[in-house]
């Protein structure tokens, strides 16, 4: 039967007298709280923190972690309000033992739901003090050690959610002995039969193996005697559960799992681990591409150990893991080795947040002298889940998603047309840029607008396969709809020319025409004149060839509205605007660019009536058109400032700025500014003129 004197005894072997007598005393509070208060076993309530304690002693926790352990449920279960135990034992302690009584009240329903709700919750508490975890792991842990006492139903219950929420925590904090407890206790509560069987066949097996592991591990010892080398071989069993996963997982036969024999060598230092690898290695043949060194590229929970496997006599398979003592005390304790190694020397009350962050530290050094510390600072964020992310709807409905997810996969996730017809996006009630990487717990409100449609650069940085396979398909058939209206356009425009129209044609003709050319129906010959894939000149003849083949009337140019979208595209090296002279040049598969009459880039084409086409602005053109402006001026303070706000102030809107400096005086800006066409771009450069300091503007045109 523990008692608080047991107790009381193991601390004083690593505590002050003073700290073990404080323990004691939150023991006694907690025995008169509790009073009267059972356990569905029958025994006093007391029992359990104390029990809860004796866990956190066995990892060696400080004074403060185990008044905690044993004041946990006082809060909770008796009433007692936290200023009481702050009175009593401090604000440390009562800390503690609130965040470990929110954490209590969590309730987990669903995996997914769970871990949003209250991981955020979680990891809080944890941030701000990384021992409410450790108690509450410990309590949680006594609890599953208990488990058989309570009823089918919540045994089932507690069950799965130590193993789908407290097993991973722990294996996140490198708590390998906690994990593979809640693992096993949580395994043969849910699933008692396979539980016993596994165990069953392991304790057969392990009759069989027997002679096969006394020999690999004296011959491993002879191996290292003989270089003299010192290690501790020992051999190693996988738990109940992760056969069983791996029988699940991977489909692997019982056997298969346990021809696989499993040695841990514990050295004293580093240098020895890899002259121990060297020695094994001439032992016996290493299989190629196992051997893993974890000592040089730590796991981001800070594990560190070298594995390799071996092949024994008879071709055996032995998996190897070589590590310091330190190293294995780190892997199974983890975080919470740290208090093991902690000297009494600098007990001084650096406050429990530096004593996290000294943990994670002295990983994060680790990593870095590994030049490997990326994912790691990942995880300092002390990030429980660190794949995922979780957000809100406004309705506050939980959405999972990849870590780096924008709001448009959100809104994809949301659904496909909220996703189709987004346009922008709130986060925390703010508005933000779409291509923002979400964090956890911010709520996201999506804007749409109907007739919107997604954007091709939203494929630069969505990060689910849902809201990558919508854009791209949204895309196809708005590039289909485009390249057949403007084909259309194309078509008729040429035909005019010969004064007719595609609606003048006679279905025979068309069908005579799509036949020539092997394709089914007028849309796929229309986008593809539309694409520059066919010259809507050609086709035009091909249709008309029998009812006339005169001469075309001089060409009207084709009228550009600003609307085509992705087929036609503006030229970078001259920027045309509404009110430019331009011309189009078709290119195969992209369909039309838009060029400035007067671009050298097209002065060899431009009068090749299968390559260009005249153009001109419709009277209704809409749309923000880029061009690019010199301004030469005067250097100053503020300045960019200064034509920023000039430039909004006449409704230009800017899209780059860059700039040179000509010598002290002169500098020279570049502006990339969109406009609605001359007429505005002329109202913009009067503004930028008038200001002081200006000396020229000048539009470039390549
Ligand atoms: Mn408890």
């Amino acid at each position: 039967m523990p008692s608080i004197d047991g107790l009381a005894d193991r601390l004083s072997t690593y505590l002050a007298a003073d700290q073990v007598n404080l323990v004691r005393r939150a023991y006694f509070y907690a025995e008169q709280a509790h009073d009267g208060q059972r356990r569905r076993s029958g025994e006093a309530y007391v029992t359990h923190p104390l029990a809860v304690a004796s866990i956190l002693a066995d990892m060696h926790m400080d004074h403060q972690s185990l008044m905690a352990a044993m004041l946990h449920d006082v809060i909770e279960d008796t009433g007692i309000a936290k200023e009481a135990l702050t009175a009593q034992f401090g604000e440390t302690v009562s800390e503690l033992v609130d965040g470990v009584s929110k954490l209590t009240q969590m309730n987990f329903e669903t995996k997914a739901e769970a871990q949003a709700e209250n991981f955020q919750k979680m990891a809080m508490a944890m941030a701000r003090d990384i021992r409410v975890i450790l108690v509450k792991l410990a309590d949680r842990l006594h609890n599953m050690r208990t488990l058989e006492v309570l009823s089918g139903e919540k045994r089932r219950r507690i069950a799965k959610e130590t193993l789908e929420i407290y097993a991973p925590i722990a294996n996140r904090l490198g708590m390998h002995s906690m994990r593979v407890e809640f693992e096993d206790l949580g395994f043969k509560a849910m699933h008692p039969m396979r539980s016993e069987r596994i165990r069953a066949a392991v304790r057969r097996a392990r009759g069989n193996r027997k002679e096969i592991v006394a020999k690999i591990e004296e011959s491993i010892h002879a191996c290292l005697q003989r270089e003299g080398l010192q290690g501790e071989v020992t051999g190693r069993e996988k738990h109940l559960y992760s056969i069983y996963q791996k029988m699940r997982g991977k489909r692997r036969a019982f056997n298969e799992i346990m021809d696989v024999y499993a040695f841990r060598i514990v050295v004293d230092k580093v240098d020895t681990c890899y002259r121990v690898l060297g020695a094994v290695h001439n032992l016996y043949k290493p299989l190629p591409g196992r051997f893993k060194d974890y000592i040089a590229i730590p796991k981001a929970n800070g594990y560190q150990s070298l594995h390799t496997t071996l092949f024994g006599m008879h071709g055996v398979p032995i998996e190897i893991q070589i590590r310091t003592r330190e190293m294995e005390e780190m892997a199974n304790n983890g975080i919470a080795a740290h208090w093991l190694y902690k000297s009494d020397a600098d007990e001084a009350p650096k406050g429990n947040h530096a004593r996290a962050r000294q943990w994670v530290k002295g990983v994060l050094e680790m990593q870095q002298r590994a030049g490997n510390s990326l994912e790691f600072i990942e995880s300092v964020k002390i990030d429980l889940f660190p794949d995922e992310v979780y957000v809100f709807t406004p309705k506050g409905k939980i959405m999972e998603l990849p870590k780096g997810s924008t709001a448009v996969d959100f809104a994809y996730a949301v659904h496909t047309d909220v996703g189709n017809s987004c346009i922008a996006c709130r986060i925390n009630r703010r508005l933000a840029p779409l291509s923002q990487a979400l964090e956890s717990g911010s709520t996201v409100e999506i804007v749409t607008a109907p007739g919107a449609r997604s954007n091709p650069a939203w494929l630069n940085f969505v990060v689910t396969g849902k809201a990558r396979t919508h854009i791209r398909h949204a895309l196809k058939l708005q590039r289909r709809s485009e390249s057949i209206s403007l084909g259309e356009r194309l078509l008729n425009k040429t035909l005019t020319s010969f004064d007719s129209h595609l609606e003048k044609i006679s279905a025979e003709r068309i069908q005579a025409v799509l036949a020539e050319y092997r394709v089914d129906v007028i849309e796929d010959l229309l986008e593809d004149i539309g694409l520059g894939n066919r010259m809507a000149y050609v086709v035009a003849r091909r249709l008309l060839a029998e009812s006339n083949d005169a001469a075309p009337s001089p060409d009207g140019p084709l009228a550009i509205r600003g609307t085509e979208g992705l087929v036609l595209n503006y030229a970078k090296c001259c920027t045309p605007i509404p009110g430019d002279p331009i011309v189009g040049h078709i290119s195969a598969g992209k369909g039309m660019v838009v060029h400035l009459e007067s671009c050298k880039n097209i002065a060899d084409i431009r009068n090749n009536p299968e390559k260009c086409i005249q153009l001109n602005w419709a009277k209704d053109v809409t749309g923000e058109f880029n061009v690019e402006l010199r301004v030469e001026l005067e250097h100053q303070r503020g300045l960019i400032a200064v034509l920023a706000s000039t430039v909004a102030a006449a409704d230009g809107n800017i899209e780059k700025i860059g700039m040179d400096e000509r010598d002290g005086r002169i500098s020279v800006v570049q502006l990339i500014i969109s406009v609605h066409d001359r007429v505005h771009l002329a109202r913009v450069i009067k503004k930028l003129r008038s200001l002081a300091g200006v000396i020229r503007i000048t539009r470039m045109r390549a």
